[in-house]
């Protein structure tokens, strides 16, 4: 997935088939319609030189797609807010550990993985946002450790070379790649999930160094290198999620 770049736009609700859309006009050469999470809002972002009516109407021929969009919205399963305290469950590589907390009189925190349980080590008097800090930093770590023999596995089978890849924490997406200056970034948020699923979105970041757009090339890309990817892609969305939604 590609995110523009933030552009001063203002937006404009409107109502539309008894649905509130937001709508932005934007330097871009087509209309595009979304439905966001948490809360299934709609937003159509709309070319500069298109009228408001071809935007009124791209939204009422969808409107069913939209409903369908924000029930699946709404059904998605979310994860708890962490007060990072034992016994809660994380995940790392798609197993469950339980955590178990550990206070001490020095300045650092760490983890130590163990086979069932996971060992965050916090200086006493820790507030939830220090564990949390500590835990990411730990998952930050993990990733960056694991990744680079995966992305140089798979830039070597697609044939393609990133310039840069990152770990980034990110709200709403697996990982993106700006594809004009060839750069990855992949979510802190993986670092919980199957490697298969980390490859998966590392191979579809890297797919889109061939193809910019999710279209028949580029799930075909998907279908030679990781076939599979439909499913890997259902069990990313499916899992409860630290933040409200996925796309990649
Ligand atoms: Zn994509």
């Amino acid at each position: 997935m590609m995110r523009g770049r933030m552009m001063n736009t203002k937006a404009q609700l409107m109502h539309i088939g008894g649905v509130a859309v937001e709508l932005v006009r934007k330097a871009i050469k087509h209309l595009r319609l979304g439905v966001y999470p948490p809360h299934g809002r709609v937003r159509i972002a709309v070319p500069l030189r298109v009228h408001d009516e071809a935007a009124r109407l791209m939204v009422l021929g969808k409107l069913d797609w939209i409903q369908r969009q924000q029930a699946r919205i709404a059904a998605r399963p979310r994860q708890t807010v962490r007060a990072l305290v034992s016994g809660e469950c994380h995940y790392f590589l798609g197993q469950p550990y339980r955590l178990e907390v550990i206070c001490h009189s020095r300045k650092r925190g760490w983890v130590a993985l163990h086979q069932s349980h996971l060992e965050l080590h916090v200086p006493l008097g820790a507030s939830t946002a220090q564990r949390e800090r500590v835990l990411q930093l730990w998952y930050r770590e993990q990733l960056t450790t694991l990744l680079p023999p995966l992305v140089e596995k798979w830039s070597t089978a697609l044939g393609v070379q990133a310039s840069e890849w990152r770990v980034k924490q990110m709200k709403t997406k697996w990982g993106t790649c700006n594809t004009r200056a060839r750069r990855i970034w992949l979510s802190l948020e993986l670092a919980k999930k199957p490697l298969h699923c980390v490859e998966y979105v590392l191979v579809h970041e890297l797919a889109h160094l061939i193809e910019r757009r999710h279209d028949a090339r580029f799930k075909a890309v998907l279908d030679r290198h990781c076939p599979p990817w439909r499913a890997y892609r259902k069990e990313l969305n499916a899992t409860p999620l630290a933040h409200e939604s996925w796309t990649c």
